[in-house]
């Protein structure tokens, strides 16, 4: 049986199977792919690529309501922040509709070999391995940049948003892109690895799990293919002691229990300065018991289910475990009984760095709180962590925010805010976190031929 299922998190009800795509599908998929690199389309002028990116904006918003629901039946997240993903997803299709052609224009290179540009090129078919945890804008991310560049996507969603997969590539046909220009496959992991390794791929973009990218990168460097990697995070989120307490602790709050925590970018590691430590616990504490869990479609909700039954069990099995390993539990720390995914807003400190849950990403709606002396210590432990993606600093001294962002080993810091994303701002991640960059004119030139020509 196909392992594409719609599956609604809030209830565990199974609405719906979906079918395969059969090795014969995806050989014609990928051969309309490659013909649509080859033909005008992606040769030719950008002008009509970034019309279909303006109608795609249009459509999008003007079925809001539609995909918003349909993302948060399938994978859980509260209505009003799928509402604002989908808005997102027009954005980055409209900004990439209104700047593509600038950020593709030749760069002239003073030379003395001659006169000498740079012309930027499509590069041919993509593979694009994408997760459920922002089940459209994941998808727009790959999308807007390379319609507007000319290379043709084929993606493999996650299994567990199937109905998202299917809404977005019927959007991306409705809004005049010709067959080929981004096509849904329902395909298992190893056809995966098969399109990767076929002669007419160019390049693979993964946002997933480690062990995903690890997978996806082994075989795109096997057989010579760029890649994008955008991973797992252990974000941190730093409360210096001459903070705005309050103004921290909501973004703070927010930055753990968006999307029920389920986001490369949250902010998963508290680093508190001890002056501050009792005061920010409190309020903390206080506000994660606040929580309203409950039906995502429901407006008052504040904490949805987790996208899968899967992703509770293994949360569970991760702050069971750090418990064991001597952490503290201040609030929450387990499952919410019931058929639902749904897990208790929890808080834990005192974590060693013997105790896994210091190296671990906590992909669910749990804080770690650690308590720190200066701004030395604050670095130490930012930097103590196998991944690098964002991270945020609270504090009313901006320089000695801007100091401390350039010491943290990330791919972004933002002072006196959450870790964000907007069109126009390049995201991506250092070390375990991938490589690569998306949105903003960085995430353009990823799969671009830089071609030099030199006339002497
Ligand atoms: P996965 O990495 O397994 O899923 C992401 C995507 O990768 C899915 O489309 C998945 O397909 C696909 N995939 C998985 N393995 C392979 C492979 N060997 N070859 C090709 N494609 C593959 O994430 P999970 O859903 O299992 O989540 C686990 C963890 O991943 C989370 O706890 C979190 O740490 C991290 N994660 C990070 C995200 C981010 O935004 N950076 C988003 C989601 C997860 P399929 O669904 O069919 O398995």
């Amino acid at each position: 049986m196909s392992s594409y299922q719609t599956i609604n998190p809030t209830s565990n009800e199974l609405i719906k199977t979906w079918p395969a795509h059969s090795a014969d599908q995806v050989e014609q998929a990928l051969s309309t792919a490659d013909e649509l690199y080859h033909s005008n389309w992606s040769k030719g002028p950008i002008q009509p690529r970034l019309q279909v990116l303006t109608k795609l904006a249009e459509l999008i918003e003007g079925r809001v309501e539609d995909l918003a629901k349909a993302a948060s039946v399938e994978m859980g997240k509260l209505i009003g922040q799928s509402r604002s993903e989908v808005q997102l997803c027009a954005q980055i299709a409209r900004y990439y509709a209104e700047n593509a052609e600038r950020f593709l224009a030749p760069v002239r290179y003073p030379s003395d070999l001659g006169e000498a540009w740079v012309e930027n090129h499509p590069i041919g078919v993509l593979v694009a391995v994408e997760p459920w945890n922002f089940p459209f804008y994941q998808l727009m991310r790959v999308l807007a940049p390379n319609l507007a560049a000319g290379n043709p996507v084929l993606l493999k969603h996650a299994s567990n948003v199937p109905h998202c997969a299917a809404l977005f590539e019927q959007l991306v046909s409705e809004a005049g892109a010709p067959e080929g220009v981004w096509t849904n496959l329902f395909i298992s992991s190893d056809q995966v690895a098969e399109l990767i390794a076929d002669d007419r791929v160019q390049g693979a973009a993964l946002t997933g799990s480690e062990r995903a990218g690890s997978a996806v990168a082994e075989q795109a460097g096997k057989y010579l293919k760029k890649t994008t990697l955008e991973l797992g995070g252990n974000d941190v989120f730093v409360v210096l002691d001459d903070c705005d307490l309050d103004k921290a602790i909501k973004a703070g709050v927010g930055a753990r229990l968006n999307n029920c925590g389920q986001v490369c970018t949250a902010a998963k590691r508290f680093i508190v300065q001890e002056k501050v430590a009792d005061a920010f616990f409190e309020k903390f504490i206080q506000a994660f018991r606040e929580v309203k869990i409950g039906d995502p479609l429901d407006e008052s909700t504040t904490l949805g289910p987790l996208s899968s039954s899967s992703a509770r069990d293994t949360l569970v099995k991760q702050v069971n475990e750090a418990v064991s390993k001597g952490a503290k539990l201040h609030v929450g720390g387990k499952a919410v009984d019931g058929k639902g995914c749904f897990f208790e807003p929890t808080i834990l400190s005192g974590i060693t760095r013997d105790n896994p849950a210091w190296f671990e990403e906590f992909f669910g709606p749990v804080a770690q709180v650690y308590v720190v002396k200066d701004d030395e210590e604050v670095v130490k432990l930012a930097n103590d962590s196998h991944y690098g993606l964002g991270g945020a600093v609270f504090t009313r001294d901006i320089e000695r925010g801007k100091k401390l962002a350039s010491q943290i080993e990330t791919g972004m810091v933002y002072i006196n805010s959450a870790t964000d994303t907007s069109a126009e701002l390049p995201f991506g991640g250092v070390k375990r976190s991938g490589f690569g960059r998306e949105l903003s004119d960085l995430g353009i030139k990823e799969f671009v031929n830089q071609k030099l020509v030199v006339v002497s």
